[in-house]
């Protein structure tokens, strides 16, 4: 790591730090943290905090919950805001150990290491930037969320700079301050909705920021008296919020992905992966779009993939090559979405691509035409799959995987599905207000 444990002592006692964050992520994507006092930094970075693995969901069982955070120093950044007495808060991100010393395999963070090792093993370093989108809405009298906006304008209307807009630059500037590149900010096509850019970074930082942006854009929304949401699609017939994922390989500095020979400027390696991600794209589903409404967002007709196909020019296949060539080389992936566990979702996607350069896995033909408005027959002619409808199917791809559960590992994979298929019981028992419209007075 580039800072030492004196630098991070320094910087502490330089910024008059008196508590630190101990950041980490659950297999749910939450983000936990333990909260020290600077007094206790020193033994933290020696690796003595411990916590209770058995109050975090799907961490451990009661007999074995002793847990150990190490802490990656790297990742020491002070928090913008400060409470009103007390200091600076700082945090740290950590990775979860077990009290033998080994990274525990629960850990989201360990799963993405491992599946980086594999990739670093054939020689390619993975850089990630991804496009969140999310909502502001208004906060009622009682200080609770709605799904109200404050711009019913929408996207090309030019009028005082609104709450949204001034909301969204202090996250901006927030984020900078916390290290963040931000590449691009602006409204999305929805009243209220929004979208932050990240460079492209390597892939652990870049899963660290989105853990780190979601709860950064929260608290930043609720000072200027705003909601923030990731939930996929919160209002019906308007556009969901995505996050497109783009992703490159290099090698030795050299992006491995760009051949100025090609037809589309692509390797053979960058077909390859590819070839992988849409060999695994159904199964990868679950861990992209882990949630009951991340697939009301998955409907043709708002900007987002429902059918599993690769394109260098449309926006309604999965993957698209943006036009970036040279080490700007990359394809993005639409389907992910913010509810995805930013560790998990990087970890599968970079496997998935692993596999089609190991095994060289040809991709189909790009599909030029809008895939919503081709006919169900020429689907079927030219063999384009329907990404999963909800997240109980999902589940079930998934299940038929054994690449991508093996890159979850079984601690993961075995609680996340438990999670899933409770959150599915929950959900398809509901009486909506859909059903009720139909049927109420028609029966
Ligand atoms: N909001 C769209 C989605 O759900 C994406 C829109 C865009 O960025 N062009 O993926
Ligand atoms: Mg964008
Ligand atoms: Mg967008
Ligand atoms: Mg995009």
């Amino acid at each position: 790591s580039s800072l030492s444990k004196t630098d991070i002592l320094k910087m502490a006692e330089e910024n008059n730090v008196k508590f630190i964050r101990m950041q980490f992520t659950d297999i749910l994507g939450i983000v936990k943290n333990v909260a020290i006092t600077v007094q206790q930094l020193e033994d933290a970075l020696d690796n003595k905090i411990m916590f209770d693995g058995s109050s975090v969901d799907g961490f451990t069982r009661i007999q074995e919950s002793d847990m150990y955070l190490r802490p990656d120093y790297d990742t020491f950044t002070l928090f913008p805001w400060r409470p009103d007495e007390g200091g600076t808060v700082a945090r740290l991100i950590c990775d979860v150990y077990t009290p033998e010393g080994k990274p525990f395999s629960g850990g989201p963070r360990n799963v993405l290491k491992k599946a980086l090792e594999e990739a670093e093993e054939m020689g390619f370093e993975m850089n990630v930037g991804p496009e969140p989108e999310f909502f502001l809405f208004q906060l009622d009298e009682n200080g609770e969320a709605t799904t109200i906006t404050h711009d019913n304008g929408g996207y090309f209307d030019l009028g005082p700079v609104d709450k949204g807009e001034n909301a969204r630059r202090n996250i901006v500037l927030a984020l900078e301050e916390m290290g963040f590149e931000v590449e691009a900010s602006h409204h999305e096509v929805a009243p209220g909705q929004h979208e932050i850019d990240f460079k492209y970074a390597p892939a652990l930082r870049t899963a660290d920021n989105i853990a780190t942006f979601k709860f950064v854009t929260k608290s930043i929304a609720h000072q200027h008296g705003l909601h923030a949401t990731f939930m996929p699609k919160p209002i019906f017939g308007e556009n969901g919020s995505g996050m497109h994922v783009h992703q490159s390989l290099f090698k030795n500095g050299e992006n491995v992905f760009y051949d100025g020979d090609d037809r589309l400027g692509l390797s053979k390696t960058a077909y390859h992966y590819i070839g992988g991600i849409l060999k695994h794209a159904r199964a990868i589903a679950a861990i992209t779009n882990p949630s009951i409404n991340s697939y009301k967002r998955l409907v043709p007709g708002y900007e987002a993939p429902v059918y599993v196909a690769w394109s260098s020019a449309n926006r309604s296949a999965l993957i698209r090559i943006p036009a970036a060539r040279g080490n700007g080389t990359r394809l993005e992936l639409r389907n992910p979405d913010p509810t995805a566990n930013p560790y998990l979702a990087i970890a599968v996607m970079l496997k998935a691509g692993l596999d089609g350069i190991k095994n060289e896995i040809e991709p189909p033909e790009e599909v030029l035409e809008n895939i919503y408005e081709m006919t169900a027959d020429r689907k079927e002619k030219l063999q384009i799959e329907s990404l999963p409808s909800n997240i109980n199917e999902a589940v079930d791809i998934l299940a038929g995987d054994e690449l991508i559960k093996a890159t979850l590992g079984k601690h993961v994979y075995e609680h996340f599905v438990i999670a899933k298929k409770a959150e599915w019981d929950a959900y398809r028992t509901q009486v909506t207000n859909w059903e009720l419209e139909q049927y109420l007075t028609t029966f």
